[in-house]
């Protein structure tokens, strides 16, 4: 069976000397394996089209032990975006992030139409690679059924003084069942507006505001805690190197 789909490239594994096998983030059917038959050679067709984060019209042979790629329209293969070390880390994390977090079998087209639009941000520079693993993140994290309750108290309703939260519970406490119950993690004043912000927000808006680094840090942090937390997040090598990167900036 031909299957004609646009996708982005999740996952790459070398199978031959010359073969690659695909893992497409398709945004119609979700997660697609494919043998790019011969990508390995720089002269070939398939070569660029079986690199990480490249977005394209995939032309596959569905097959019922391999699916295979017969040829590709390449849309954007993000070239800027590989020119630079730490732009280049966060796309690699974005993909691994999708492709540890999509579950088999499943169309997500908000989740792929963000997973673009991110890419995109990051290759015309319009925010910062961290601000935009923020964004990602939290959208991965609504979109997946873990959206953190960023308005309203968990544990009382109270939708003023949100300055703590509880990561195993998924969400803000108010200052004074935080207090009381001696629980939550102290997050300050402003990041519950914030994450509730760009939960609601188109990522292209968001790229326009002007958000301090130190929040964008803070969210950060939060954030690989609350993904190990309620998806299993591991340590990616992307995330060690972008750490790395993080602290030769200091
Ligand atoms: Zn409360």
């Amino acid at each position: 069976m031909r299957l004609v789909t646009s996708g982005i490239v999740l996952k790459t594994v070398k199978l031959s000397d010359s073969d690659i096998l695909i893992t497409l983030f398709s945004d119609k059917h979700g997660k697609i394996t494919a043998v790019a038959k011969g990508a390995r050679n720089a002269r070939s067709k398939l070569n660029a089209a079986s690199q990480l984060f490249v977005y394209g019209e995939y032309s596959l042979s569905m097959g019922a032990k391999w699916n295979y790629v017969n040829s590709v329209e390449v849309y954007d293969a993000y070239y800027t975006i590989r020119e630079d070390l730490e732009s280049l880390t966060y796309a690699s994390y974005f993909v691994e992030l999708t492709s540890f977090v999509l579950p088999e079998d499943t169309a997500n087209l908000k989740l792929f139409s963000i997973l673009k639009n991110v890419l995109e941000c990051l290759k015309d520079q319009r925010a910062g690679g961290r601000f935009l693993k923020v964004v990602y993140e939290l959208k991965c994290l609504d979109l997946l059924g873990y959206r953190p309750e960023t308005t309203a108290c968990i544990q009382c309703g109270n939708e003023e003084q949100l300055y703590f939260m509880s990561i195993e519970e998924g969400g803000v406490l108010c200052e004074s069942c935080a207090l009381n119950l001696k629980k939550g993690l102290k997050i300050g004043k402003k990041l519950s507006r914030l994450m509730t912000l760009i939960l609601n927000e188109d990522t292209i808006k968001l790229c326009q505001l002007e958000i301090n680094d130190f929040y964008v840090e803070k969210m950060d942090i939060l954030l690989n805690n609350y993904l190990k937390h309620h998806v299993g997040v591991k340590r990616f090598k992307s995330i060690e190197f972008l750490d790395t990167l993080n602290i030769l900036k200091e």
